[in-house]
């Protein structure tokens, strides 16, 4: 809460882990708190019996696969039409759970996508918003 008032700008996280994993935790929440820009910023549900897909499977999938990524995007990965629409609204890449699941871009509704290769289909959408954003922000860098 200090931080998220503008007191102070680092944070110390202890977890019972690798030691790796407090710097990516501590470094998720400065994202979230927008105090940190660098990479992708997940907004997840905590999932429930009403998902229509493995929330936590496919959240740790994509940030494994994704960790690469160094342009700042927000993607909402929400497992039902619950909180699904209103988050992914927010987003630069949405997906909310549904028979078929539904991924907006740039809070618009864009695609469906099933439950097979759903992590497959998903990172290859948020790879291109990615570009497609790392490129916009460059152009509004060399017109300064
Ligand atoms: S958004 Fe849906 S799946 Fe996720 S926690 Fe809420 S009710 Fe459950």
């Amino acid at each position: 809460m200090l931080l998220a008032e503008g007191i102070g700008d680092t944070i110390r996280i202890s977890l019972a882990a690798d030691p790796v994993e407090e710097v990516k935790v501590g470094y998720d929440i400065l994202k979230s708190l927008h105090l940190r820009s660098r990479g992708i910023n997940f907004i997840a549900c905590p999932s429930c019996s009403r998902q229509n897909f493995d929330v936590v499977k496919t959240m740790n999938e994509l940030e494994g696969r994704l960790e690469d990524l160094l342009v700042p995007l927000d993607v909402a990965v929400i497992g039902c039409v619950v909180n699904g629409p209103g988050e992914a609204e927010e987003a630069h890449v949405g997906l909310t759970g549904g028979t078929p699941n539904l991924v907006y871009i740039d809070g618009k509704p864009a695609q469906k996508l099933n439950n097979d290769n759903l992590v497959d289909e998903l990172e290859q959408l948020i790879r291109r918003k990615a570009a497609e954003k790392a490129e916009a922000d460059a152009a509004v860098i060399a017109r300064g």
